[in-house]
């Protein structure tokens, strides 16, 4: 048998193999990304029923560190990690609903919803950041002299950061961009112990410091520009798969900013198939705010050149993000993917969550973008009332109440909140309730 390997690798395939356990985050030779890379050849040893086996057998159990959805596939993820080092709150196997009344409402039946969110932070960052501080962890145990882990966010990767470090006993520093992130978002991080520095710029400007500040390598950077996220992400893609019994959905539509996710989910779905698991691909659409579209614009052109902006203030704060650092990655995963790239403006990702929690979802402003992207594709003939749909809900409405507040207080910039269901204030008298329950029940008809 050979064992099961891993190493990162240059993304634009320059020479030589680094240890996921070294201190780097880019190619010495081009600067570019790295990305890990699996030893196929010792995967495909076991052949595809038998990963099915035991994936299912483990998300059964609660064996140490297998029952969490990240490490339940370990082998494909980072099968060098020591069991001892892992930092794991057991993540992953996150609900996938069938939506089913908003589906009829738009003529796609099979409309599902997987709700990262229903996770420890509120966010699908823990899928990737269980990898990452275990490798970290990993790397002390070996000696590295590392200090402390940091990051900038937009919000989420910083409260996912904070709640791993501190399980494992870590110092986080946080790089937040000042009055840009939710309240939630905010207190995460203050409350599991992280070191919060709140700079006014925004996340753009919070990403270059962080990178000055990490050059000194007892630092270790946190972002996902660092591949060991991406390895713990890339299970989603496999875990809707897996969900459905093993079959591929038509359509993946994912909210996108720095561009991580959507890599990571091309990257699961990609390893499936070359290992026999499934034999055809979904479609891929990366959905963006048009407050901040850099993929979107250079979508527009076939991908010509890399486009950058300055993100403007979106609801959809989690990917106000105008210089995406995994943009190559994405490129080859839009492309395999046979993808779309689609934007919504503030107005539509508003009301598409409004109109999703009014058929019992509670959609954060991202996973908004997303529903607005496809009932745009839907309206233009683009997904069809065959076709399997899922919408990757990011992060946990809750974490967004401003967002909800602002809503159906009709208060938000740029949203007409047709959907508004502002509180019916009344005095304490019997008649005069059940006079306006008596019109309002007329008005409302469900
Ligand atoms: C991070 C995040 C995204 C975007 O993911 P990228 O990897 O940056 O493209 C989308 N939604 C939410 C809620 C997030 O936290
Ligand atoms: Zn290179």
């Amino acid at each position: 048998m050979k064992p099961y390997r891993a190493w990162f690798q240059c993304v634009r395939g320059c020479e030589g193999r680094y240890s996921l356990f070294d201190v780097i985050y880019h190619c010495p030779t081009c600067g570019g990304l790295l990305e890990v890379v699996h030893d196929h050849e010792a995967l495909a040893q076991r052949d595809a029923e038998a990963w099915k086996r035991l994936f299912e057998q483990r998300a059964h159990t609660t064996e140490w560190p297998y029952a969490s959805g990240v490490w339940g596939k370990k082998e494909w993820v980072c099968p060098e990690v020591d069991d001892t080092s892992i930092v794991s709150m057991y993540e992953g196997h996150t609900n996938l609903f069938w939506a089913e009344r908003l589906g009829q409402q738009i003529d796609v039946p099979d409309l599902w919803v997987k709700l990262c969110g229903n996770s420890h932070t509120g966010s699908f960052k823990d899928l990737g950041m269980t990898v990452l501080v275990s490798a970290v962890r990993q790397m002390i145990a070996q000696g590295t002299p590392i200090r402390a882990v940091a990051c900038a966010s937009t919000g989420d990767t910083s409260a996912a950061l904070a709640a791993y470090a501190a399980a494992a006993g870590l110092q986080a520093i946080v790089f937040l961009p000042k009055d840009k992130v939710s309240a939630a978002q905010l207190i995460q991080p203050i409350a599991n112990g992280a070191m919060v520095l709140s700079l006014d710029t925004d996340f753009d400007g919070c990403m270059a410091i962080v990178k000055e500040v990490t050059r000194d390598n007892t630092i270790y950077l946190a972002n996902s520009m660092n591949s060991l996220r991406v390895e713990g992400q890339k299970t989603v893609g496999i875990e809707i798969v897996q969900q459905f019994d093993w079959e591929v959905p038509d359509w993946i539509i994912i909210p996108v900013g720095n561009l991580g996710n959507i890599s990571a989910l091309g990257k699961g779905l990609l390893l499936m198939r070359d290992l026999g698991l499934i034999d055809k691909l979904p479609r891929l659409v990366a959905a963006q705010s048009a407050q901040a579209n850099p993929f979107y614009l250079s979508y527009q052109t076939g991908f010509e050149s890399m486009v950058t902006v300055t993100a403007k203030r979106t609801l959809a704060s989690a990917i106000q993000i105008g210089n995406p650092v995994s943009y190559e990655k994405a490129i080859k995963v839009i492309r395999q993917f046979d993808g779309i790239v689609e934007q919504a403006n503030e107005d539509e990702l508003a009301d598409a969550a409004a109109r999703a929690d009014l058929t019992g979802m509670y959609a954060c402003p991202h996973t908004g973008v997303a529903l607005a992207v496809l009932f745009k594709l839907v309206e233009r003939g683009v997904i069809g009332s065959q076709d399997r749909v899922i919408v990757v809900s990011t992060a946990h409405g809750l974490k967004f109440t401003g967002f909800k507040i602002g809503y159906h207080e009709g208060t938000l910039e740029g949203v007409e909140a047709l959907r508004r269901n502002p509180p019916i204030e009344l005095p304490p008298d019997a008649a005069v309730v059940r006079d306006t329950i008596a019109r309002e029940l007329d008005k409302r008809k469900i």
